[in-house]
């Protein structure tokens, strides 16, 4: 999956030469998924640019299509869209996702901004296929592409946006504001062991007192979700138009000395998102990942692998154990627990490996127990679960039995 941000810029577009590393562009991510399907999310100026990079590319001529998720209507999110040159082309065919509102909003938002009183050219004019699909909190598929939307907190409401496919999990939070004393649900829920997550960082803690309410958030806050859902990167986004490179490259100083792995998004920044996963090579494995829990399930074949989250009191929460529950089911021939985040297990834990184990019984399936501590291995010997599973030291000998 390869990332690149044509527009970072929050609120307005700000060319001027003070900006010119993080740039002047207001929101436009482009995201080429494992399989070649090219999404966007935003429309903002950055998209202008977007068009004419896409239109030098042999796969994009070939394909002629894209999809568009949009996370709301405000301007900096929309106004690009009249300048972007393939929709103007017959032939091409470009899908909408967005928030479904009351009077069809989605396709209205990009129709009002070209009417005639502002704009010499009409949506209609424009000469490709456009679709357009309002949706709710939902998943929608885009080839093998896994897209979540989720509401965020902003005037008008907007929308966070989780894309996974088998590279890894990308996450779009932009244009959203924390809540005093607790972290955002929603974003969580998005951000749940993403390898990536662009966060509205708009604001630094001491401009905030003077803007709530007006639906950004601070890097401070990013960090804080990055932490509890296990994010590995952050991103940080929808840069405020009276900040230069300057300040923003104090900002993202600041981050990191929190959170290493920040970087403020800049101009035209590329990112490349290959999981190497350790399970087995990663251009054999089929990764799909439909359940959001705490941690990750992964199918391969009739092998289903559970990869433990690194909190001991989630692994042993009984909405964790339910939801884990559901997916064993007899389809599959091997259950294997992957322990390598969860070191430590304690009595609660063991209760769980319990829960599972009675149900991969049931299926009739064999349950394994993989990347285990010297701590684990001894805590398991003594309580004797040693008999009744198998520990495994590589995966692959079970990939080739079955
Ligand atoms: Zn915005
Ligand atoms: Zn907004």
């Amino acid at each position: 999956m390869k990332i690149k941000f044509w527009g970072a810029r929050g609120s307005i577009a700000t060319p001027e030469p003070e900006n010119m590393h993080y740039g002047g562009n207001t929101s436009c991510v482009e995201i080429r998924t494992a399989a070649g399907e090219v999404l966007i999310i935003d429309a903002g100026t950055g998209i202008r640019k977007l068009g004419l990079s896409l239109l030098q590319d042999p796969h994009f001529s070939r394909s002629k299509k894209g999809t568009i998720f949009l996370s709301h209507f405000h301007w900096d999110h929309i106004q690009g869209f009249p300048f972007f040159v393939p929709a103007f082309i017959p032939g091409y065919h470009f899908k909408f996702y967005g928030q479904f509102k009351m009077g069809g909003r989605l396709e209205e938002s990009l129709r009002g901004q070209m009417e005639h009183a502002y704009f010499p050219v009409r949506l209609s004019d424009m000469q490709s296929t456009l679709e357009f699909h309002e949706i709710l909190e939902e998943t929608v598929y885009v080839g093998d592409t896994i897209v979540t939307s989720r509401y965020l907190n902003h005037p008008q409401g907007c929308f966070g946006y989780r894309i996974e496919d088998q590279d890894g999990i990308v996450v779009y939070c932009s244009d959203t504001e924390h809540f005093p004393n607790t972290l955002d649900k929603k974003v969580l829920e998005l951000a749940e062991g993403a390898d990536i997550l662009i966060y509205d960082a708009q604001y630094t803690e001491e401009e905030y007192l003077s803007k709530v309410g007006w639906g950004h958030s601070t890097w401070n806050e990013g960090v804080k979700i990055c932490r509890e859902a296990g994010v590995k990167q952050l991103i940080l986004f929808h840069h405020d138009p009276t900040h230069n490179d300057k300040f923003i490259a104090k900002l993202e100083k600041e981050a990191q000395s929190e959170f290493p792995n920040t970087i403020a998004a800049s101009r035209e920044l590329e990112l490349n998102l290959q999981n190497k996963r350790s399970l087995s090579p990663p251009s054999a494995v089929e990764l799909k990942t439909h359940v959001y829990l705490p941690g990750e399930l992964e199918e391969r074949g009739d092998i289903l692998i559970i990869r433990a989250p690194s909190s001991l009191s989630e692994f042993s929460s009984a909405s964790y154990r339910e939801k884990v529950l559901e997916q064993i089911t007899p389809r599959f021939n091997h259950i294997v627990v992957d322990l390598e985040k969860l070191k430590n297990l304690d009595s609660a834990a063991l209760g769980t490996l319990a829960a599972f184990m009675e149900k991969v019984q049931k299926i009739q399936a064999k349950y394994y127990l993989y990347r285990i501590s010297d701590f684990n291995r001894e805590i398991l010997e003594i309580s004797r679960f040693t008999h009744f599973l198998t520990i495994l030291d590589d995966l692959s000998i079970l990939q080739k039995t079955s």
